[in-house]
Formats: structure tokens, sequence, C-alpha cells
């Protein structure tokens, strides 16, 4: 089959990662018989630069004509003097929108291998760890009302939390049918003891859940599931939930698992079409360095070939390449703080592919 590929490999480490998820996406191609055509195209900081806006309409258009859509990450201390609306993160939220990706699938793994690299103790993560986090990507207050004005204490600012029910409901949706193909649990994450907005994401959730009798559905108070999250993990199966908590909470999440290096992300709309990135930024401090672990991204690919192409043998061979890799020994710097046996962005991407 031929797939057509938007790449945005963006700003920092962006490039260096993208280049092995392709580098792995053509060893699957020659192996497999498929073709992966990759358009790159300019966002955040580098969109900057070269147009000076953070998302040029032709980048959206060609996305929007693409079968998926790689990021890298973008961002990085030499675009923060930008206005707010044109800030290279801006791009992200740009492109989630104008591709109606509503669904973000954050899975915190722990690898086997590396079951001593989470911060935890064994006897909380035992012999690893699987949780799903579905988070509701286009709502919520990062797209609610903003503004400013001038108050007898001085300067104002508000964000407002909005949703609605289609909206809950939708994202609700893809948790539940989610957990169907897992072990059948869903957390939903509110604060509806506190906010509007939480009491009508609770009641929307159970109504859901009400055409999934199979699946258990429990719902924690953001403050409760961060706690659970450290304290018994292992309760987590599918955690839906907000776009900020979920932003917060799959950020916490990924620290359990050992390396943020590691963690690949879907987002995905109605439809096959997703954007599949790694949770990490463009960690400006390691940019160039060769430090940067390119795993999290190539992940990010097998889970392009799973969800978008429903190319699960070959999703699989990427995921076992990289557990091969570990199985070997094999470490990036932030793997095994530094050691000098540390393999660089590009001979970890090498190895990988050798091992599809
Ligand atoms: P970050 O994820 O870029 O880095 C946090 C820490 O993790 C750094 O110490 C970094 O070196 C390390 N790290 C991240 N990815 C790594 C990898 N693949 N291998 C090894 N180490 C890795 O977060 P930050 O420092 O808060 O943000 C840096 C920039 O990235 C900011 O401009 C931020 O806005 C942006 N950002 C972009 C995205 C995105 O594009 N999706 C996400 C988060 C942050």
């Amino acid at each position: 089959m031929n797939y057509n590929i938007a790449v945005v490999a963006g700003d920092g480490i962006g490039p260096d990662v993208t280049d092995e998820a392709i580098r792995a996406m053509n060893k699957i191609g020659e192996k497999f018989g498929h073709t992966f055509n990759f358009t790159h195209v300019l966002a955040g900081g580098a969109a900057i630069d070269a147009t000076g806006e953070c998302l040029p309409d032709e980048t959206l258009e060609t996305c929007k004509a693409s079968d998926a859509v790689l990021l890298g990450a973008v961002g990085g201390p030499k675009w923060d003097p930008q206005p707010a609306e044109n800030r290279p993160e801006r791009a992200l939220l740009g492109l989630r929108k104008g591709l109606g990706l509503y669904a973000n699938l954050r899975p915190a793994m722990i690898f086997e291998e590396l079951a001593d690299a989470s911060p935890l103790k064994s006897e909380i993560v035992g012999s690893g760890l699987d949780i799903m986090i579905c988070r509701e990507l286009t709502g919520g207050i990062y797209f609610g009302k903003r503004g400013t004005d001038e108050t007898e204490n001085g300067k104002g600012a508000y964000d407002v939390e909005y949703y609605s029910e289609m909206e809950i409901k939708r994202i609700a949706k893809v948790a539940f049918e989610l957990a169907m193909k897992r072990n059948k649990r869903v957390t939903s994450v509110d604060k509806s003891n506190v906010l509007e907005s939480s009491r009508l994401w609770r009641k929307t959730v159970a109504e859901v859940a009400e055409d999934y009798p199979e699946v258990d559905l429990d719902n924690f108070y953001v403050d409760n599931a961060s706690m659970q999250l450290i304290r018994d993990p292992k309760h987590f199966d599918v955690l839906l939930t907000t776009n900020m908590f979920g932003d917060i909470l799959s950020d916490e999440a990924s620290q359990i698992t050992g390396s943020i290096g590691m963690l690949p992300s879907a987002s995905l709309g109605d439809g096959s079409f997703g954007m599949y990135e790694p949770v990490h930024g463009s960690a400006p401090d390691i940019a160039g360095t060769g430090k940067a672990n390119p795993i999290a991204t190539i992940l990010s690919a097998a889970m392009m070939l799973r969800y978008s192409f429903g190319l699960k043998e070959e999703a699989d061979a990427i995921e076992n390449a990289v557990k091969e890799f570990l199985k070997q020994g094999y470490r990036t710097a932030d793997l095994c703080h530094g050691a000098p046996e540390a393999v660089s962005t590009t001979e970890a991407g090498e190895l990988i592919a050798s091992f599809i």
C-alpha cells in the first residue's frame, strides 16, 4: 500500500527524532511492501523563522491532504519574545483544532527491561505498568474564552473551562472503546466537587457508560487521581479526562515510567486520520548533542501504523524492535544517566531499524 505522511519535524530535537522514526518506517516499508511518502512541512519556531507565522496555511493544507501526520516537537527560548498568538506552541493548538483531533491517547508503559528506571519502588510498579491516558484535546480551558480586564485591585485575567455534552460524549466513547480492547476499566477524572463543567462531565460520562455494561467505570477527583498515580498506578487501565487535567496527569504518568523520551502519543478525530508525536517537547537543552532518545517518536510511528493504517503486524514489528534494543542492553543518555556507553540518537535509530 501507498501512504502519504506529512512530517512536521519542528524545533530543537524534533528533526533528530523524526528522522529516526522515518528510518524505522522505511524499513517497515521495505520489509512489508509498503510505500511511505513523506512531505516535510513547517510549524513552530522553524515556521516563524521562515515565514513569520507559527502555522502557515500551507502546512495545515498539506496535513489535511495526508493520510497521517508525524510531528517532532516545537518551541524553544529563541521564540519566547513572540506574541502569545504566534508562539510556536500555538501551532500545536492550531493543528489539533484545524485537523479535528479531539482525542489524545498517551500510553504510559514501563518496559520490563527498564523497570528500575521508574522512580517508584518495585513493590508499587511490580513487573510493569500499562496505562492508557485518554485526554480531551480540543475543548476546555485551553480553547475557552480568555481575556484581561482592569479591576479596583489592578489588572485581572481569566480563562474559561467550558464543555458541551457532544464534546464529552465523543471522547468518553473513545475511552470506552479502548477499554473494551484492554482490561475493561475506565477511570474518569474531574473536579465535580467544585466545577460546574466537571459535574456535566461526570453525568455525561455515566450516560455513555450505560452503552458499555462490560466496562467498570469509576470517578476520581483530579487531586486524588494525581495521588493515586503515585500510590497505586496499577489501579488505572484507561484514564479519561479533560484537556488541562490530562495535560498535567500525563506528564506525571510519564515520569512514573522512567523517561519522557520513551512515551509516544496519538491524536485522533473521527475516521482514521491522526497526528502522532512524542509526549516530550523540543528539549532545547540537549538539541544538537546526539543525546535525544528517539524511541518515543519511533513508537509514535508504530501507533500511526496501528491506529491510522490498521497495520497491526507492522506496528508490532516496530515495538518488538524497540524491546530487542533494550533487551540487548543499549541505552540512550537519558536511560543511563549519561554514562559513556550511551548510544547516540542516530545509533539508536539505526540499531532499532536493524532489529525490524
Ligand atoms: P521537554 O520535554 O522539551 O524537556 C524536559 C526535559 O526532558 C529536558 O531536560 C529534556 O532534555 C528532557 N527530554 C525531553 N525529551 C527527551 C528525549 N527525547 N530524550 C532525552 N531527554 C529528553 O520540556 P520543556 O523543557 O518544558 O520544554 C522545552 C520546549 O518544548 C518549550 O518551548 C516547550 O513549550 C516545548 N514543548 C513542546 C511540546 C510539543 O511540541 N508537543 C511539548 C512540550 C513542550
